[in-house]
């Protein structure tokens, strides 16, 4: 046990997680878990679960157990079943305090006129769901969690009048003669496919004009609650490709400012919600996972264009890693009272351990 005083064996290692939130100091805890085996070199994965149990209080132990080993496998790197001090180094730095002390992003995705009466409303599009029924579930999330959010982040779609997603500029695009859809037939929701200048084809979903810049369109609906100090991303503002994700063009040609903007912040979760599911929030999530962010979608903050869609969205995020809750869950989540295993899991990725490693959190 860390400090004076005889230590009562049950109690010792939640004392050194629970002054480890204190900023306890790496050393002392590495060696009062030590203590807590005979390994006169590290911690064994008996200990490393002991840790584990009072991290994630209230999960149960099965699931527990199941996390604990795979971290231990992680960070065990000479696999000779101990973690010694360059081992737990590393699993501290990059694993442990991040879960403890992770820094928090909310990410509201495109909350603007045209997908909520406009030209692209959702409630015209197959599973005809009311786009302003999120406005009323972010503005609670923002009156009741704002202080637990390291940064807020509101994404605009903005588009020029000449965009290559807008039906009405089919003519301009170099539509491939494999297309099933030609120029002179198609209509909104149809996909033709695009020749480059490289001479690549990829696929273009054609929607009615949206969101074009400074029109009412795309400001975001009168009722979204807008807190200072947000951080403001325009997407979709190059003529010739499309851009669903806030971090990212659909082709993967250019990144907007997010991740630079996170990465500066340290921060290491991204809490996604908006318009629409299957579409731009869906794709801004899975690019979160990309880049190396525990991710989580807030269903209930979020409404899309088609159930096959929005299904087939949340199954790809979960098979990435993602987590699914309800705003409803935020408050134990967000406290910090219960951590997520399933954020924790995405915690071990490659992505987010290198991501942490570049870019270590911030002290609170
Ligand atoms: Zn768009």
């Amino acid at each position: 046990m860390i400090g004076t005083g005889s230590p009562d064996p049950g109690e010792s290692v939640f004392t050194a997680v629970d002054m480890a939130l204190k900023h306890v100091s790496e050393r002392d805890l590495f060696v009062s878990l030590k203590s807590e085996n005979t390994s006169p070199v590290g911690i064994s994965a008996d200990a490393f679960t002991r840790i584990c149990e009072h991290i994630f209080t209230g999960e149960p132990a099965v699931k527990i157990g199941k996390l604990s080993q795979t971290a231990y496998t992680r960070f065990d790197r000479n696999a000779d079943g101990i973690l010694d001090e360059n081992e737990f180094h590393d699993c501290f730095a990059t694993w442990i305090q991040p879960t403890l002390n992770s820094r928090k992003c909310l990410l509201i995705v495109d909350v603007q006129n045209d997908f909520i009466t406009g030209t692209l409303a959702l409630k015209d599009s197959p599973a005809k769901q009311d786009a302003a029924e999120v406005v009323p579930v972010i503005n609670r999330i923002l009156a009741d969690h704002r202080a637990a959010f390291d940064t807020v982040v509101y994404t605009q779609d903005w588009h020029p009048a000449d965009h290559c997603s807008f039906v009405q500029n089919v003519k301009r695009l170099n539509v491939d003669v494999s297309s099933k859809v030609q120029p002179h037939d198609c209509k909104p929701f149809d996909i033709v496919v695009i020749r480059d200048d490289d001479n690549s084809l990829f696929e273009q979903a054609l929607f009615p004009a949206h969101c074009v810049q400074n029109s009412f369109g795309a400001e975001f609906h009168p009722d979204l609650k807008v807190v200072p100090d947000a951080v403001f991303i325009r997407k979709g503002v190059d003529s010739n490709v499309d851009s669903f994700s806030a971090f990212k063009d659909n082709r993967a040609k250019s990144q907007t400012e997010l991740d630079r903007v996170l990465s500066s912040m340290g921060v290491t979760d991204v809490y996604c919600c908006g318009l629409a599911t299957d579409y731009c929030v869906g794709s801004s999530a899975l690019d979160a996972l990309q880049f190396g962010y525990r991710t989580v979608v807030i269903s209930d903050a979020c409404r899309g264009c088609a159930d096959s869609g929005i299904s087939h969205m949340q199954q790809r995020i979960k098979e990435k890693g993602g987590c699914l809750i309800n705003s409803t869950d935020l408050p134990n989540l967000l406290n910090g009272s219960e951590r997520s295993i399933i954020l924790a899991e995405q915690g071990l990725s490659d992505g987010a351990l290198e991501r942490v490693r570049m870019q270590p959190p911030k002290a609170v």
